[in-house]
């Protein structure tokens, strides 16, 4: 049985929020704008927006709270922020629109246990989400998982299926402004979802057309990662294969290299892309042979080395080298061992010293 499920309208052309007044008339009167710091603003998406809802009488509160790598807790600062709110915005890369996606369950659902709410077996739904992404990594507009830090489990944890934005808006100008850092973090992260789908046991054929269209279209691009500048042409490249990424694990979900990245993330700070990408040549190693080769082929690397090379280069340029202890690679591998949905959608079995291994090659731990 395959199964393919995108419930999520996308609108993709110059200027689209401006031109969209009906489809925000459509979702009620009163919204709740999530954003991080400054992004938002400084690359033009937040005042479309308030353009937009200014001109359908649309009243607006603003939760500008947001911080990378969210932690679950701003959900509930959020909920309480847009108490009566109809609809939620979520402007920026994965952190603000997936916490928007958290605001908005408790927002339908009430703040009371609201770990249960996000976390729990019962799938609570949400009032409705519009995503308006900023980077081109998380695909988190296509998706309905939401990412955010458990602090005292010093890992990050993903909200179960729960809510896809009904609509998401993506205009190319608003990417324009990405560091080169946050822009090759999320073209990898792009990248790592279109892998992991492909590799895992969940891939479809519908899965897997996105997917490989992702990974085509990275592996066409892959050396404009070492400009400063991209021309528009490429970064709506990049965009796209990001959303089709997403629609990839919307439905056959991450797998190892998110797992492993996460903690990883919580101790370091490395963002979330380059997290997933210093695993990722570990991964292909314990992975079938010919999807490896498939994925290699299809980006235009001649061998496993080469990627490998390529890979380096790129996180190189992000984080330097992590001082990482034996103590980490323990606390690591446990919490690793803890994300058993992401390990038991790997073609074979992991165990716990695969995932030893993978962080001692990966850090080149035993080799200093
Ligand atoms: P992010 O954490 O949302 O943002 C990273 C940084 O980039 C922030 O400093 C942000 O600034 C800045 N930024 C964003 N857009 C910008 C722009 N257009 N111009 C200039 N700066 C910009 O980055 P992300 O990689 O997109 O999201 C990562 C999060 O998404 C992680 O928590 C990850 O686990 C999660 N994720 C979710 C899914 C999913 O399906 N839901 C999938 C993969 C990953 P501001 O703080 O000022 O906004
Ligand atoms: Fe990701």
């Amino acid at each position: 049985m395959y199964k393919y499920y995108m419930p999520t309208t996308i609108f993709e052309d110059d200027n689209i929020i401006s031109k969209s007044a009906d489809i925000f008339k459509g979702l009620g009167k009163r919204v709740l704008i999530v954003t991080g710091k400054s992004s938002a603003k400084k690359c033009g998406a937040f005042d479309d927006v308030i353009a937009v809802l200014n001109s359908c009488e649309i009243e607006y509160k603003i939760f500008d709270e947001v911080v990378e790598n969210p932690p679950i807790e701003l959900t509930f600062k959020g909920a309480t922020c847009g108490e009566g709110v109809d609809f939620v915005i979520g402007i920026g890369g994965g952190s603000p629109i997936d916490t928007a996606k958290g605001i908005a369950v408790l927002l339908k659902h009430g703040k009371d246990d609201y770990f249960e709410k996000l976390f729990g077996d019962t799938a609570y739904d949400a009032v409705p989400v519009v995503a308006v992404p900023t980077t081109c990594g998380t695909g988190t507009e296509v998706t309905p998982f939401a990412v955010f830090t458990h602090i005292e489990k010093k890992t990050k944890l993903s909200m179960p299926r729960r809510v896809f934005p009904i609509y998401a808006f993506i205009d190319v100008k608003y990417f324009t402004t990405m560091p080169s850092a946050v822009r090759n973090s999320t073209i990898i992260d792009a990248f790592s979802h279109a892998v992991e789908s492909f590799i895992s046991i969940k891939s479809n054929p519908y899965s897997e057309l996105y997917a490989l269209k992702a990974i085509e279209i990275f592996g066409r691009r892959k050396e404009l990662l070492f400009s400063d500048q991209i021309d528009l042409a490429s970064l709506k490249d990049f965009i796209r294969a990001s959303t089709y990424a997403g629609v990839a694990i919307a439905q056959a979900g991450t797998s190892l290299p998110h797992a492993l990245g996460y903690p990883v993330t919580f101790r370091f700070n490395v963002p979330h892309g380059v997290a997933n990408a210093m695993f990722m040549t570990e991964y292909f190693k314990l992975s079938p042979p010919d999807r490896v080769e498939t994925i290699l082929k299809t980006a235009g690397f001649v061998d496993l080395a080469s990627f490998s090379a390529y890979i380096d280069k790129i996180v190189d340029s992000v984080v330097g080298k992590l001082d990482v202890t034996a103590e980490d690679i323990e606390y690591y591998t446990e919490t690793t061992m803890k994300s058993k949905e992401k390990l038991k959608v790997h073609p074979s079995p992991v165990s716990q010293q695969d995932v030893v291994n993978m962080y001692k090659k990966s850090f080149k731990f035993d080799e200093e």
